[in-house]
């Protein structure tokens, strides 16, 4: 007597469980794109702070040396202008008659009274046209001491033409012994004639005590250029320097042709680029630059770049270390999530197949025919079930075994499957030797007739049965369909089809039997 089968709810697996596990991977792809961005950010700030630091450092610089070059431009142009003065005083005097004619203490008087008495001014001397020491402004000059050997006269008797001021290169003098920069001045008689040279001279030391009050270290070098490109004066002070002439040095050419201002070229002495900021002095033939290499201009800038650098790339290391340790740990969740997911559908699977035959089990008969109930009465469309039962299968088991036995059952179930064959077709094992197919869309008719296939299929094996009705293994199906049948639910409809199962029995086995029709017209109850 076949049993009845219950009808189990199993609750499926909680719903979400794969939207958690997208969510997990996005929240790692966010995670790694926001601190990626953080980084980004963070680098970007950076770049400008230290870009807008390095422009400081240079507007900076140019600032100093500019301030530097007009402020010292300005001393050295005044004190050459003011010791001018007193050689244009001398000329003017000499080229008087009246001067010529007074007593030689009264013609020193005239001429030397506006002498420039300076600490940086040496005294001034007077030349005869023969270069000899003909007077001075002071009592301690050395008359008679023959100079026409130096620079300044010579230059004089070569260019008898010049009346104008003569600036001579570092020399040391041989009347005081110190070094100094000669100016001098052509002296003329009345009638124009060439009457000698008035000559003085500014310290060397002078001028580096003012150069030294400027910060070299910082601010650069410090050059002062004489007519032809000759240094005059360098600080920070070197010897070997002072005399040379840049004249032939293209930045020397750039910077006599723009006059006054700044660019970036070819050191004049020595290697490398320097940044020089320069002004001409005054009317004379003299030029002040402030020299100073990039890499004295950057020297703070890239202290405090590199300082900055390293913090930022600790901060940058420690963000991406611990993205990756996240996203590491992430990606392990994820993983076990996914291992997880697929043991669970892994037994899921499992929990709803029969391990002898591969068909659905009891469980899985429960869930679908349950299912395909509420879908037939949602729908208003047929649904046919039908229970199939081996025949004397106690007696075939008795006489062939067990193990005989559990292959029969796997014949049967194939010759099921083969039958039943639509993909909305479900064909489970219910019970020992019990099966069950359910048949969603089909009515009476065709159940019959997928009963009936199963019937002659099973048959058709010839599986040899001495206990069985017919010496062969045989089945008798009971087959329930709705509407046909008047089933109120899906319970109903099993016991409808248990009946005609139990009819076939009855009959004598080996045979398919519906279930009695419904005389009334038929309604779906739910
Ligand atoms: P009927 O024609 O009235 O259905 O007679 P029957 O002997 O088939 O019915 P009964 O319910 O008395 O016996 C069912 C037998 O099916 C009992 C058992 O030996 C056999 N059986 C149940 N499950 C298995 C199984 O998994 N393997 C095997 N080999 N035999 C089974
Ligand atoms: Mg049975
Ligand atoms: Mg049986």
């Amino acid at each position: 007597m076949p049993r009845r089968p219950e009808v189990v709810h199993v609750e499926s697996s909680p719903p979400g469980h794969h939207d958690r596990s997208w969510f997990g991977s996005s929240l790692a792809r966010w995670l790694v794109l926001a601190n990626f961005l953080t980084v980004a950010g963070l680098i970007s700030v950076a770049a400008l702070l230290l870009w807008q630091m390095r422009t400081d450092a240079e507007r900076r610089s140019q600032l100093t040396a500019n301030s530097l070059v007009q402020v010292l431009g300005r001393d050295i142009a005044r004190n050459v202008e003011l010791y001018d003065l007193s050689l244009l005083a001398v000329v003017e005097g000499f080229g008087r008659t009246d001067v010529a004619q007074a007593s030689p203490e009264l013609r020193q008087l005239i001429l030397f009274d506006r002498a420039a008495s300076a600490p940086g001014f040496a005294f001034l001397l007077l030349l005869d046209t023969n270069g000899v020491i003909a007077s001075g402004s002071d009592h301690l000059v050395p008359k008679g001491l023959d100079r026409s050997e130096a620079e300044y006269f010579r230059h004089f008797v070569a260019h008898p033409d010049d009346d104008g001021l003569h600036i001579s290169p570092p020399a040391i003098s041989r009347v005081s012994g110190q070094r100094m920069i000669m100016l001098s001045r052509r002296l003329s008689n009345p009638d124009g004639s060439f009457a000698g040279v008035v000559v003085g001279g500014i310290k060397i030391d002078y001028l580096r005590r003012l150069f030294a009050s400027v910060d070299a270290e910082h601010a650069g070098t410090v050059t002062l250029y004489g007519p032809e490109g000759i240094i005059l004066m360098r600080e920070p002070y070197d010897q070997s320097a002072i005399g040379a002439s840049v004249a032939d040095t293209p930045s020397y050419r750039r910077m006599i042709a723009m006059r006054e201002g700044s660019f970036v070229g070819p050191a004049m002495l020595g290697d490398g680029e320097r940044r020089l900021t320069f002004a001409r002095l005054g009317t004379e033939p003299l030029t002040l630059s402030i020299a100073v290499a990039p890499s004295a201009i950057y020297a703070e800038w890239w202290h405090r770049a590199l300082g900055l650098s390293m913090v930022l790339l600790s901060l940058c290391s420690v963000t991406a270390s611990l993205t990756w340790l996240l996203r590491r740990e992430l990606g392990r969740r994820e993983q076990a999530e996914a291992r997880l997911l697929a043991a669970n559908a892994r037994l899921a699977a499992q929990a709803t197949t029969d391990a002898l035959t591969g068909l659905g089990n009891r469980r899985r008969f429960d869930e679908a025919l349950a299912q395909e109930w509420d879908r037939a009465v949602r729908s208003r469309r047929p649904l046919s079930l039908i229970l199939i039962d081996a025949d004397c299968f106690k007696g075939f088991n008795d006489t062939y075994g067990h193990q005989r036995g559990d292959e029969a059952l796997r014949l049967i179930a194939g010759s099921i499957r083969a039958a039943a064959n639509r993909a909305s077709d479900l064909a489970c094992r219910v019970g020992g030797e019990e099966f069950a197919v359910i048949l969603p869309e089909i009515d009476s008719a065709g159940a019959e007739i997928v009963a009936e296939r199963i019937r002659t299929a099973v048959m058709g094996w010839a599986m040899p049965h001495a206990e069985g009705p017919h010496a062969v293994l045989t089945v008798s199906c009971g087959v329930a369909s709705v509407p046909e049948v008047l089933a109120h639910n899906a319970a109903a409809l099993v016991a409808e089809a248990d009946a005609a199962l139990y009819a076939a029995k009855g009959a004598g086995r080996n045979q398919v039997r519906a279930a009695e029709r419904s005389k009334t017209v038929l309604r779906f109850v739910s």
